[in-house]
C-alpha cells in the first residue's frame, strides 16, 4: 500500500475531499519509526515505540472529520505521539491556525518535535511535554480538542478550556470504548454525542488513569 490507495480507501469509507487533501500531504512514513515504515499506509495503527500506538489512518481521518477543523482555528491535541495527527490538523487550520500538542513521555515528544521540524510543521505545531488531562492554560480556550488516548471520563480541565460552541472528541471507558463528540453550549452546558466504538491507549494522569 501507497499513500494513493490509502487515499482511495479513505475515499470509499466516505472521507471528504478536505480532509483527504490535507491526509495526502502529510508524509506518514516519516512520522513512523523506520522498522514500522513499509506499513505506513496500510490502514492500521502502529508501534511508535515506549508501548504506544499511532491511530489507523481512518481514525486520524474520522476524528478530524468529527471535529469539523476550520482554517484559524486553535486546536489543542492530548496525546501526541509521533506528531502524525497533529500534521494532519495543522494542514486543515493552515498557517494561520495553531495546534498545541501535549505529550507525557519525553522521548516521544522529542522525536515529535523532531518530526514536525524536518516535514515542515513546527511553525504551526508546538510540542509541549506534559500531562494532558491538565490541558494547556497558556494558550486557552481552544476552539477544538481532540484527544489520542481513553480517559475514564472527560477531563474538567479540557471542559473548561473548550471555547464556548467548541468541540472536543475523546474516548471514554477501559476495556470497552466510545469515541465522543462533546460540544460546549454554555459555560456549565455540554452536549455529548457517542459515535463508535474504538481502541486508544490510556490517559494517564491526574484526571486520567493511575500509572
Ligand atoms: N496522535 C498520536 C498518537 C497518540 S498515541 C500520533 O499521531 O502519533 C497516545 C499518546 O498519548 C501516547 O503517546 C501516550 O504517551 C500519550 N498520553 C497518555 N496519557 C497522556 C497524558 N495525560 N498527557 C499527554 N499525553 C498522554
Amino acid at each position: 500500500m501507497d499513500k494513493e490507495d490509502m487515499i482511495r480507501l479513505l475515499e470509499r469509507r466516505g472521507i471528504s475531499k478536505r480532509v483527504l487533501e490535507a491526509m495526502k500531504k502529510v508524509p506518514r512514513h516519516l512520522f513512523v519509526p523506520p522498522d514500522v515504515r513499509k506499513f505506513a499506509y496500510e490502514d492500521r495503527p502502529l508501534p511508535i515505540g515506549e508501548g504506544q500506538t499511532i491511530s489507523a489512518p481512518h481514525m486520524v481521518a474520522m476524528m478530524c472529520e468529527y471535529l469539523d477543523l476550520q482554517k484559524g482555528h486553535k486546536v489543542l491535541e492530548i496525546g501526541g505521539g509521533c506528531g502524525y495527527h497533529a500534521a494532519v490538523m495543522a494542514e486543515l487550520v493552515g498557517k494561520e491556525g495553531k495546534v498545541i500538542t501535549v505529550e507525557r513521555i519525553e522521548s516521544l515528544a522529542d522525536r515529535a518535535k523532531q518530526n514536525l521540524k524536518l516535514t515542515g510543521y513546527d511553525d504551526v505545531v508546538e510540542v509541549v511535554v506534559g500531562d494532558g488531562t491538565l490541558g494547556y492554560p497558556p494558550e486557552a480556550p481552544y476552539d477544538r480538542i481532540s484527544v489520542a488516548c481513553a480517559a475514564p471520563s472527560v477531563p474538567p480541565p479540557l471542559k473548561e478550556q473548550l471555547k464556548i460552541k467548541g468541540k472536543m472528541v475523546i474516548p471514554v471507558g477501559s476495556h470497552s470504548q466510545i469515541l465522543y463528540l462533546v460540544k460546549k453550549k454554555g459555560e456549565d452546558g455540554f452536549d455529548m454525542e457517542k459515535l463508535c466504538e474504538v481502541v486508544f491507549v490510556p490517559l494517564i494522569g491526574k484526571h486520567g488513569f493511575h500509572m
